[in-house]
């Protein structure tokens, strides 16, 4: 990467970060799970320390997160409040406590205490001659929000202490989960949103304007810290959670002394498995230095100490209940069963769906209706049941004969796993159809969701893809929450996708088996929709990469005359394609396989094209048919595996000397 693409990727990372932390912090309402944060801040530390010069008032990662919001007074704290360090694994968290222990001085004797993370929201509370006087949230650590009046209807939160002290207290508002459970249940009655954790509910029932309602939702705290101002014997942080717990604050029990790394491990391991039988959330252990005068000598970074890490748990699995199965049908008939679940927080949103992909998943895992199933996010993000427990009086599932849309009986190909629906008037198929047609992947018709798809459709406006090209502003007057701005650009994306390439074009038709990269190789051999639409069964399965499967479906598909009359009206409503050359410039990646992974300096689509362009073909996975691995900076799993089967890996230069 040139520096200008790396002074880019940074201005890139810091914007998608501001964009999560306003969600998170503000709203209460995180855009991403908590691990794909991670990985990006991550991502965006490293640069920043490595290219410090660029920007640095813009620099994030130095700072503590957790910007203000404007409904509350500012209250500046008297101590300052920091974040924590992470320790992503085991192995990090031995080489942290090897390193903090050096930088102790090997031969004093130091201790730690680790203590469970609760996730909740960070507050610090100001007594004064043992009189609560005001609490705030960490804010940006300098200034936080003054909530003052909220954290008074929190009942283990003293009002006043035993003893006259002038203390800070630290410490974390949470949601128990029973309450988080019972909350969500009435947001489900009232019709209004689900909190997605129970992180998100404290902080949105601690930041009301209103303390009557933060009374309501049942909020606890538990304390972990403080900075006394009065004369005091305390030497060590064990101290510290003994005089809190003496002065009626609620002090986490499950917390260890420990006097080596084995000990602090055997925690976080024994932790790891039994947070789920907790009422709270945990997402890790924080473990801390005992002794404060070795806090002293070992300080602060600009947003954590020192003295202390937090090790985050590995991304959850969680239990629920299998409520029903519905049945997906997708544009081709397919139809996929999906585990429609009881509502359960999964590292930060609330899942309630998972695709089952086919009817031999359901019999793999062997489900029936009020099974008890295991949930986790496949590649962290989407959600997938990967086991079930029987139980007593569950329902077996009776897998469809007939289609749940048209109650067309369904079919099963040789050699598929799917069952179809063949009847290509189907409303359901239509209707994917169309929200394809729409979509990026199709004609890319920015705004033109599925909510607005299915509104055209219910309301007799579009049938077929063509039908798209015929709408009127007044037509999108009549859809539900569509003003005149929304009508205008609605119809402005639909001009605007005229313009479009006719690899996209054919792509977008969903022409069984013809993806992307068919419709691509399709494009190369016979660069016009005139020679696509009248070429022969044997010309098509002859291409390299269609066999005899595609090359039906395509032979058929223009044969239609429904279909051919459909094509006709677009292109007579303004359809134009790109393409009337020959797209391939060389066969130097002729009969060779690429995958890609990392961040690359371009795009992924430039590679794409150019190894398209010389002949090769682009997969997505790694397999023993790849011929090359082109590998950009942070790879994925790819290239773990690709290194298994003594794939071949290039990096850019290595990439563009080839071409
Ligand atoms: P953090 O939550 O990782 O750790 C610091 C906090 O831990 C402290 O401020 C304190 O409130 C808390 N804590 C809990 N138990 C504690 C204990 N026993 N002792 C000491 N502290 C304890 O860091 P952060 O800066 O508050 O937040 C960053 C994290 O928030 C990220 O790592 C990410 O997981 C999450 N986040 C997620 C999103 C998103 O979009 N999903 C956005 C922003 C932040």
């Amino acid at each position: 990467m040139d520096l200008n693409q790396v002074y880019h990727k940074i201005d890139k990372l810091r914007n998608q970060i501001k964009k999560y932390n306003e969600a998170y912090y503000q709203k209460d309402s995180p855009l991403v799970n908590d691990s794909t944060y991670d990985k990006l801040f991550l991502e965006l530390k490293k640069l920043e320390e490595k290219y410090n010069d660029y920007k640095p008032e813009e620099k994030l990662t130095n700072k503590v997160s957790g910007e203000r919001s404007k409904k509350f007074e500012e209250h500046k704290h008297t101590y300052r409040l920091y974040s924590l360090d992470n320790s992503n694994n085991l192995d990090e968290l031995r080489k942290w406590i090897e390193k903090t222990i050096k930088d102790i001085g090997e031969t004093r004797n130091v201790s730690f205490v680790a203590e469970l993370k609760i996730d909740g929201l960070a507050c610090a509370l100001s007594y004064k001659k043992g009189i609560f006087e005001t609490g705030a949230t960490r804010g940006d650590g300098f200034i936080g929000e003054d909530i003052t009046q909220n954290l008074l209807t929190i009942s283990s939160i003293p009002h006043k202490l035993p003893q006259p002290l002038d203390i800070d207290v630290r410490g974390e508002v949470y949601m128990p989960i029973s309450a988080f459970e019972k909350l969500n249940e009435q947001q489900t009655l009232n019709n209004e949103k689900l909190f997605a954790n129970p992180r998100n509910a404290a902080s949105g029932s601690l930041r009301q304007l209103n303390s009557e309602i933060t009374k309501k939702r049942n909020l606890s705290f538990f304390s972990y810290g403080a900075i006394i101002e009065s004369q005091n014997e305390i030497k060590t942080h064990y101290e510290t959670l003994d005089l809190l717990q003496s002065l009626g604050f609620s002090v986490n029990s499950n917390k260890k002394l420990c006097k080596n790394v084995e000990e602090i491990i055997e925690f976080c391991n024994f932790w790891e498995n039994e947070r789920f039988k907790l009422d709270y959330a945990t997402d890790g252990i924080v473990i801390k230095v005992n002794e404060l005068n070795f806090e002293e000598d070992l300080g602060y970074t600009s947003r954590a100490p020192k003295w202390a890490t937090a090790y985050k748990f590995p991304p959850e699995k969680v239990w629920t209940k299998l409520l029903d199965i519905e049945y997906n049908i997708g544009k081709t008939g397919a139809i996929t069963p999906v585990a429609i679940m009881q509502p359960v927080s999964l590292g930060g949103t609330i899942v309630k769906r998972a695709s089952l992909h086919n009817f031999d998943e359901i019999k793999r895992l062997n489900l029936s209706i009020g099974d008890k199933v295991l949930v986790k996010k496949a590649a962290e993000i989407i959600p997938k049941v990967v086991g079930a427990n029987h139980s007593g009086d569950a329902i077996p599932i009776d897998l469809p004969q007939k289609c749940p849309s048209c109650n067309t009986p369904l079919n099963k190909p040789e050699n598929e796993v799917n069952f179809y629906c063949s009847n290509i008037f189907c409303p359901q198929q239509i209707i994917a159809k169309l929200e394809f047609f729409a979509s990026k992947n199709g004609m890319d018709i920015d705004g033109m969701g599925s909510q607005i798809v299915r509104q055209l459709y219910n309301l007799g406006l579009i049938k077929t893809y063509d039908d798209f090209y015929k709408l009127k502003y007044d037509d999108f007057l009549k859809l539900n929450l569509v003003k005149e701005k929304t009508a205008t650009n609605l119809l402005n994306a639909i001009n605007k996708s005229k313009n479009t390439t006719l690899a996209r074009f054919l792509t977008a038709l969903s022409i069984k088996h013809v993806g992307k990269e068919t419709a691509l190789l399709i494009v190369r051999e016979f660069n016009t929709l005139d020679k696509i639409e009248n070429a022969t069964y044997d010309e098509l399965a002859k291409i390299q990469g269609i066999g005899e499967k595609i090359a039906k479906s395509i032979y058929e598909w223009f044969k239609n005359c429904h279909n051919l009359n459909i094509v006709k009206n677009m292109l007579q409503l303004g359809i134009i394609f790109e393409e009337t050359r020959n797209t391939l410039i060389s066969d130097k990646f002729k009969d060779k396989t690429f995958v890609i992974t990392g961040t690359l300096s371009q795009k992924r689509t430039y590679y794409e094209e150019k190894i398209k362009e010389n002949g090769g073909k682009v997969s997505s996975q790694v397999s023993k048919n790849t011929s090359y691995l082109l590998c950009g900076e942070n790879p994925g799993t790819k290239y773990d595996k690709a290194l298994n089967l003594h794939v071949i890996i290039l990096n850019e230069n290595e990439f563009n000397n080839m071409l």
